[in-house]
């Protein structure tokens, strides 16, 4: 057992408040495709001929439907079937025992949530949540997934469109409020699965206050000298070793 695991379990029960920052690494571990950071974009361009910044975008949402929804369809909508992996599930029984209290992410496919989680911040919205852009019927992700065209609502026969910020979409200034507000709370910020650089923290870490700011992620990343706490390992096997520190101090 780490002895920085032993550290991080004692910054966790002392603290009032824990936000946690999830990010692509813990998609990673789960098997999910990471297409928005540019990961897998060099299999994209090829198969599709455009990036998927460029194909899962405003612009390509209102001039070239047919190719966006076979981009969402067959590239994100796809990995839907598998589950949420050990290192969601971890995370919400930490939520569940009051260790969290908020778990903020950028990530599409609402894992947190069908993990477990409860209080979930998804500041580019979910996969899961489809609407007629027109009436607001909302739509099923085997709605979009059973339909070979262009999804279209049955209400009034406008597309239905993904209830995720596409590239070129600003995030709604309410969420970013919310998120904001939980980032100022916290007395420790984990963040799992990213760096400090990353899109996620540059646009976050600065509304944190306080001094336990805890970085766990399988990559190094000169960012990271900024954390309080970095602990490079997968996402997964750490939070294991910090629940397993949790119930030997219970005994
Ligand atoms: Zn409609």
């Amino acid at each position: 057992m780490s002895n920085i695991a032993q550290t991080i379990c004692g910054m966790l029960k002392e603290s009032r408040y824990t936000v946690v920052l999830s990010g692509r690494g813990m998609l990673e571990e789960n098997g999910y495709p990471v297409v928005r950071d540019g990961g897998e974009s060099y299999g994209i361009e090829e198969k599709y001929g455009y990036s998927a910044e460029e194909i899962f975008s405003s612009a390509f949402f209102s001039t070239r439907k047919q190719q966006f929804y076979d981009f969402y369809r067959n590239e994100l909508l796809s990995a839907v079937d598998i589950p949420p992996g050990k290192g969601y599930l971890e995370m919400a029984r930490l939520e569940q025992e009051g260790v969290f209290h908020t778990i903020i992410t950028r990530r599409l496919f609402h894992l947190p949530t069908r993990a477990g989680c409860r209080n979930v911040i998804e500041l580019h919205g979910s996969i899961f949540r489809n609407y007629c852009a027109h009436c607001g019927r909302e739509y099923p992700v085997e709605y979009i997934r059973n339909t070979e065209k262009i999804p279209l609502c049955e209400t009034c026969g406008q597309p239905v469109r993904p209830g995720v910020i596409l590239f070129g979409e600003m995030v709604d200034n309410q969420v970013i409020t919310r998120a904001a507000t939980e980032m100022q709370k916290a007395d420790v910020l984990l963040v799992l699965g990213t760096n400090l650089k990353s899109f996620l923290c540059s646009q976050l870490t600065g509304y944190y206050e306080g001094n336990k700011l805890i970085v766990i992620d399988g990559e190094d990343h000169f960012s990271n000298a900024g954390a309080d706490i970095f602990w490079q390992s997968r996402v997964d096997d750490a939070l294991a070793e910090i629940i397993t520190e949790m119930e030997k101090d219970r005994k």
